[in-house]
């Protein structure tokens, strides 16, 4: 059986480039691809900054040998500003500096989430997920 999805995700496959798109929530945390199912879960007992890293510079390595069509195609557009890495990178791109924008980030989702510890503890991770990737260079 074929699953390579209808006519019209092909379609949009051929508009839209492929992104690799950290997701962080409450089921998985990792890497994936924003065409296809393909993804690279986070390791759990991963908390060094330095082996993060290496595991990042793996994803994204195995993220540009991955080819979308041996994968499920996603049903829905991966949202990246739905994320948290996206609602940083947004600020970002509205001139604030990297720092800065991770700083109102976090002031914005300690209001949003000040019942929900652990969610605020998954975007202060993230915050500082995408300060030690900038300084790595991967992105
Ligand atoms: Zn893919």
């Amino acid at each position: 059986m074929s699953n390579y999805g209808s006519a019209d995700h092909r379609k949009l496959q051929e508009k839209t480039a492929r992104e690799l798109i950290w997701t962080s929530n409450r089921t998985f945390q990792g890497w994936t691809c924003s065409q296809c199912e393909w993804n690279s879960p986070l390791p759990t007992l991963l908390s060094e900054a330095e082996a993060r890293t290496a595991y990042d510079r793996l994803a994204a390595a195995k993220f540009r040998e991955h080819k979308c069509a041996d994968h499920l195609a996603r049903l829905e557009m991966v949202q990246e500003q739905d994320s948290f890495t996206g609602r940083i990178r947004k600020l970002v791109t509205q001139g604030f500096k990297p720092k800065d924008a991770v700083d109102l980030f976090l002031q914005e989702v300690e209001l949003e989430y000040r019942n929900d510890p652990k969610t605020l503890a998954r975007a202060k991770a993230d915050g500082e997920d995408f300060l030690r990737r900038l300084k790595a260079g991967l992105i």
